[in-house]
């Protein structure tokens, strides 16, 4: 989970509600084509929750309501929407996650907010752990699900397998030999791009460690 910084809702949006539209189920097919547009984009590619990659596609993702569209008052709030994929990886012995295993149930923890991602951090193995019981809780762990089930074996393995990937990639082209600088300009200049790698937060959070070590030392 990254934070999403929210942009204005689509133009087409505004103008339907403001012709009276007030139920998300109403949404015109082009209106929901640009709310998955901008969404994407918001997102840079990303599922809000688990990172995996999402196209802005009636098929490539799902429209998540944050708060549950049983609040009629919130269906079509901006800030109330976001991308996220289709929950599910990959057939029955796979347990759902996301929006798809979430359903109306509320969820505390929100990608919009910074403060609840501060304390998000990474095990080596991959694990997503929160500093705070209740929310670690809802992103689920090893033997529980939670809300998001967010610590399967599949999601810890593929953040795994990405930040490998990176690690890699990068330490080979410096021949071992690397700057906290240059690490740095490597980070950005992968978020410099639209749409980010997926499993970036991974990525990005051990950059930072190996940054701050880097410059203590
Ligand atoms: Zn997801």
């Amino acid at each position: 989970m990254l934070l999403i910084q929210k942009g204005p809702e689509p133009r087409t949006l505004s103008a339907s509600k403001q012709s009276g539209l007030e139920e998300f189920d109403a949404v015109p097919r082009d209106v929901k084509q640009a709310i998955r547009d901008a969404l994407v984009d918001e997102q840079r590619g990303l599922c809000c929750y688990c990172m995996r990659r999402i196209d802005a596609t009636a098929a490539g993702m799902k429209i998540e309501h944050f708060e549950s569209r049983a609040n009629r008052d919130r269906q079509l709030s901006w800030d109330n929407l976001l991308a996220a994929c289709d929950g599910a990886t990959g057939g029955p012995p796979e347990p759902r996650h996301c929006d798809t295993l979430k359903g109306d149930r509320p969820l505390s923890i929100s990608p919009l907010k910074q403060s609840d991602l501060r304390a998000l951090t990474y095990s080596r193995t991959g694990e997503l752990r929160h500093g705070t019981e209740a929310l670690q809780r809802e992103l689920g762990t090893a033997d529980e699900p939670g809300i998001l089930n967010l610590n399967g074996e599949t999601h810890v393995r593929n953040r795994q397998r990405a930040l490998l990937a990176f690690r890699d990639s990068f330490t080979k082209r410096h021949a071992g030999h690397w700057t906290a600088e240059q690490l740095r300009r490597e980070l950005s200049s992968v978020e410099s791009g639209g749409r980010l790698p997926p499993y970036w937060g991974i990525v990005r959070d051990w950059v930072q460690r190996q940054t701050a070590k880097h410059s203590a030392g």
